[in-house]
């Protein structure tokens, strides 16, 4: 039997861990942290719950559902419903609802006349040439127009990666849409295609997915992987370096002031690249230049309750996102007691707002009261808020999201290229595959398979 280490307790850690060990595989987790879940962070304070981290996740695999079930967390999960769909885009100052149907994209005053008669020049361009060195910005302006990658695609790249579309490569970071041009020759013909192909599949697509989180938020989902498997995840525990040892691996890890050695046959790393870099640099130092590449913009979030009854905006949404071109010192803002029990009171609505980014990344050198100060300021004009917050809170990430910027395949071929020379080392978490929890989730299958393969 040979005995796995997985570096991190994270979803993509947890998850991996949890298979590996339904198929009867010795698994041990070591996690520096003294709780389970990673960026998923839920924390309760003075009776309002606030998701530092993901607030949401989508079902984009079955996996997601069958670990719930087995974990008993059925009445626990929590999904937004048809009001998670609406979502509204800042445009000089006001909140345009993203059209979801070609009735309502006709008739949006998001686009311009001459946006919309842009778009149907799409299926006639042609196909680029390497997507791993093209932005979005390049891709979205080639194929859709100025005004759409403005108005739809620099505030859906803020919202998802906190990411700058000029710099995020738009193969590394969005696979599927890149795909569309490359199997099908554009986006229209390619949605439509594709979305037949994908109905004989189970595989959701991330638009008709639902979106979830849970009564108690979104790390119980971790915590209770973790519960699970009892003492194979050991928690404070830090890694502190990996390095060869006869036919396998011993990985060194610091638990209550003492240096622990474990040896073993296959070592997963799911921690961030950032760390990954110091505990992998005495096998290969070329790696450790890899992922120190890998940036990862700072990011606040920030949580403010209010009364509802001094809010002029109606509540029937997502929440907003803010494109780069309206010069606003926030990315966007979810609108959680919208979406999901428990954030607030009756009476009162959760929002979380995410600042800074790859977008705004000089974040870090501000002082969060003057920061705050304004974003507040914003926040509450856009809403029609006339008064004080009866709650504040915030996270601070200073290195939050891995942004899969132009050239970013130069990274994936040199973590194969270090896998095949080490076998039984395995790296994985957000930084290959995918940021989101469902892939995450979804990416945990494919290292257990690569992990049964060796
Ligand atoms: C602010 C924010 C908002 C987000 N919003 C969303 C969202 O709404 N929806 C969505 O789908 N995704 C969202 N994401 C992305 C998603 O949450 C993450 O990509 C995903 O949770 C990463 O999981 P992971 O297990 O790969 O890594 P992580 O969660 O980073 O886990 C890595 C683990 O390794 C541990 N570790 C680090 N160093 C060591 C060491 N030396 N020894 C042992 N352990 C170590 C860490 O403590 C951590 O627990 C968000 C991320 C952030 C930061």
């Amino acid at each position: 039997m040979k005995k796995i280490v997985i570096l991190g307790a994270g979803i993509s850690g947890l998850t991996t861990a949890y298979l590996l060990n339904q198929e009867g595989y010795d698994v041990t987790v070591l996690e520096k942290k003294n709780e389970a879940g990673g960026s998923m962070e839920s924390v309760v304070e003075k009776g309002y719950l606030f998701d530092r981290g993901p607030n949401s996740g989508l079902d984009t695999t079955p996996l997601i559902m069958q670990l719930v079930e087995e974990l008993g967390l059925q009445n626990e999960i929590v999904f937004a419903g048809k009001i998670g769909n609406k979502r509204y885009i800042l445009r000089n100052n006001q909140l345009h609802p993203l059209p979801m149907n070609p009735a309502a994209f006709l008739k949006t005053k998001l686009f311009s006349g001459r946006a919309k008669l842009r778009l149907f020049m799409e299926p006639f361009i042609g196909k680029s040439n390497d997507g791993y060195y093209q932005s979005i910005t390049e891709f979205v302006n080639r194929r859709l127009g100025r005004e759409f990658l403005d108005y739809a695609i620099n505030p859906f790249v803020a919202g998802v990666y906190a990411g700058n579309p000029q710099e995020l490569s738009v193969k590394s970071a969005f696979p599927k849409l890149y795909a569309l041009e490359e199997k099908y020759g554009g986006l229209i013909v390619g949605t439509i295609k594709s979305l037949r192909e994908r109905k004989s599949r189970a595989e959701k697509s991330k638009n008709s997915a639902k979106m979830f989180s849970f009564k108690s938020g979104m790390q119980i989902f971790p915590k209770a992987i973790a519960e699970s498997l009892g003492k194979r995840v050991i928690k404070s525990a830090e890694v502190v370096s990996v390095v060869k040892e006869n036919s396998g691996y011993r990985v060194t890890y610091n638990y209550a002031g003492t240096a622990h050695n474990i040896s073993c046959d296959i070592v997963l790393s799911t921690v961030p690249a950032y760390t990954a870099k110091d505990l992998f640099c005495f096998m290969d130092d070329n790696l450790a230049k890899h992922f120190e590449q890998i940036y990862y913009p700072p990011v606040v979030v920030l949580f403010l309750v209010y009364k509802k009854t001094i809010i002029g905006q109606p509540l029937d949404g997502f929440g907003f996102l803010i494109p780069s071109k309206e010069k606003k010192s926030f990315l966007g803002a979810i609108w959680s007691s919208v979406l999901f029990p428990n954030r607030s009171g009756d009476d009162e609505a959760a929002f979380t707002l995410f600042i800074g980014g790859a977008r705004n990344p000089e974040i870090e050198n501000i002082e969060k009261e003057i920061l705050f100060k304004k974003v507040r300021s914003e926040f509450e004009s856009l809403m029609d808020i006339s008064g004080e917050p009866v709650f504040m809170t915030y996270r601070y990430w200073p290195k939050s999201i891995p942004q899969y910027n132009i050239g970013y395949i130069e990274h994936e071929n040199y973590f194969d290229e270090f896998e095949k020379k080490n076998p039984g080392v395995i790296l994985g978490g957000n930084y290959r595959g995918g940021i989101s929890v469902g892939d995450c989730i979804k990416n945990s299958e494919i290292l257990v398979k690569k992990i049964k393969s060796l």
